[in-house]
């Protein structure tokens, strides 16, 4: 038998390293596996990602994360989706929320239901966010804590915290139940003669770290999948163009949505994060179309407060490793791809791939199968929110400049092709209960985007008028009555989550 993984190296401290640390220890043990963690503080980290999704609160209730504590450190605030603004057309703005639109019937889903409704009253402007929560509740910036009551619409919602603080949280955390830090640049790496598995990683002043099992969270540069052990990157910029992101977070103004902003620009988009003591902006671009310069006028252009820091530019090609997992190697993070962070997907795939690494998790030797299952789950979640990314471009009435022009005409993976022509013609997204961006997501962002469906499922013509009429009546009465018992987000950070940050600046 294979000799047992005890010592594990995660190379790399930035939200994907310290994630890693923290699920290991949790799940693991740290007096039954010695996990270091390597990083320099002269590479530094990324640090920009902000804005999360749901599925972030199993990662933190997985680790016993008390929330006000979290939201606190990390000057979070609560998100509930995300606004587009000017993506279908300039002047044209919709919401991409999380939790359901309306109640299922039957089994069926509600936008069914919807769609032979909107086409009795004669078309016009979709409007289904009106049986959503959280659409209704962030246009009104509105936050709280509902119970999850049967048959009442639920609020679901994510967090928008300072990246840095995330890292620094789950450090305390990590090192706290036996992970060990060591400071310092990895300048060599040592592989197995005849296996070329990682033996060691060797840092400039000499130290030599072995290991039986590498994480590799070194970001963009994968220090051992890639420049190790060359497992190769599929480029998909002819789908995602965006290349480049200039970062430059603002003072923070009076009101707090709950809620990101996602604004289209000539050559790309620009995104606003509100947290407690900052706002988060980028615009994310594509450098064919527009020079860094002129990206970072944009963008200060386009800001509501004053600077705090410098403009950061951050360059990326958008794709992923071609395997996740190879010989005794795990790229997480930025290590394993970057499909730009329009949807908020990059600590999710972090969060995911510790969640299906962790469950496939070796005692003894690495086996081929398990790497492959592995791998090919991995490639599964990229790709499926790489085609509902493209859908924001692909699905679009904008011409008005070359990159508009380009992201339209492009041809799209054939999956996507399919998926837009199954919506158009019949309103079913063909999603899957192992995807992440469910027929919520698809209904959002392709009937925001312009795309409506031409039919429905013949099962919601089975209900007859007056029914239907007071099934959509009653659902939107129950969203404005729990709206209604909401404070306003601002009210209920300060009240329950303030930070001392947010303190400072009340009282300031
Ligand atoms: P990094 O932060 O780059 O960390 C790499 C680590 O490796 C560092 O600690 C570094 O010191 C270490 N390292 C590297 N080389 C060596 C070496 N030789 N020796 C020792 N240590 C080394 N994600 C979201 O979920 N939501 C968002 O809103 C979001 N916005 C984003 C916006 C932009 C413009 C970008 C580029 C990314 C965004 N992301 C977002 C992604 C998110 O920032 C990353 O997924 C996350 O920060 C994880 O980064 P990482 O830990 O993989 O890499």
């Amino acid at each position: 038998m294979q000799s047992q993984i005890r010592k594990i190296v995660i190379v790399g401290g930035g939200t994907a390293g310290w994630m890693a640390a923290a699920a290991f220890v949790k799940a693991l043990g740290g007096h039954l596996y010695d996990i270091v963690l390597v990083e320099s503080e002269d590479i530094g980290t990324v640090g920009v990602g902000e804005a999360t999704i749901p599925p972030i609160m199993e990662y933190n209730a997985f680790l016993g994360i008390v929330e006000d504590e979290f939201v606190k450190a990390t000057n979070a605030t609560f998100k509930l989706g995300i606004e587009f603004r000017d993506w279908r057309r300039l002047g044209h703005s919709y919401f991409h929320p999380f939790g359901v639109f309306g109640a299922d019937i039957d089994g069926f889903s509600f936008s069914h239901f919807y769609f032979r409704h909107y086409y009795q009253t004669g078309g016009g402007p979709v409007d289904i966010g009106k049986y959503n929560l959280a659409t209704e509740a962030a246009l009104q910036g509105r936050f709280g804590h509902l119970k999850r009551e049967a048959g009442k619409p639920q609020l679901n919602y994510a967090y928008q915290f300072d990246a840095a603080l995330y890292a620094r949280f789950l450090r305390r955390y990590a090192e706290g139940r036996g992970v060990r830090r060591q400071e310092g640049c990895i300048t060599d790496v040592r592989q197995h003669p005849e296996t070329g598995f990682v033996t060691s990683v060797q840092l400039q002043d000499g130290r030599i770290i072995e290991g039986d099992l590498f994480m590799d969270c070194s970001g963009f540069r994968g220090l051992l999948i890639e420049q190790t052990l060359k497992t190769g990157y599929l480029d998909w910029s002819q789908w995602l163009p965006m290349d480049r992101a200039v970062a430059a977070p603002c003072e923070r103004t009076n009101d707090l949505p709950p809620y990101t902003i996602a604004t289209a620009r000539e050559s790309g988009w620009q995104w606003r994060i509100p947290l407690q003591h900052r706002t988060g902006n980028g615009h994310v671009f594509c450098s064919a179309y527009i020079s860094e310069d002129a990206a970072a006028d944009t963008l200060l252009a386009h800001l509501d407060g004053k600077l705090t820091s410098d403009p950061k530019v951050l360059r990326f090609t958008t794709g992923r490793r071609r395997k996740a997992w190879c010989k005794n190697v795990v790229a997480l993070g930025l290590a394993g791809g970057f499909l730009e962070p329009l949807e908020s997907t990059s600590i999710h795939l972090i969060q995911a791939g510790l969640a299906k690494f962790l469950a496939l998790f070796p005692r003894h030797g690495f086996n081929p199968h398990i790497i492959a299952e592995y791998n090919a789950q991995i490639e599964e979640a990229y790709d499926n929110i790489k085609d509902f990314l493209i859908a924001h471009y692909k699905v679009s009435e904008r011409n008005d400049s070359p990159f508009w022009r380009y992201v339209r005409q492009v041809e799209i993976p054939d999956s996507l092709q399919t998926r837009l022509d199954v919506f158009r013609a019949t309103c079913q997204t063909l999603s899957r209960d192992t995807e992440l961006f469910r027929e919520v997501s698809w209904v959002a962002v392709l009937t925001g985007q312009g795309l409506t469906p031409e039919d429905y499922h013949p099962a919601a013509d089975a209900m007859d008028d007056d029914e239907l009429r007071l099934h959509l009546g009653q659902w939107r009465a129950a969203v404005l009555e729990r709206v209604k018992t909401l404070p306003t987000h601002e009210d209920f950070i300060r009240r329950h989550y303030a930070s001392d940050a947010f303190l400072n600046l009340q009282r300031a």
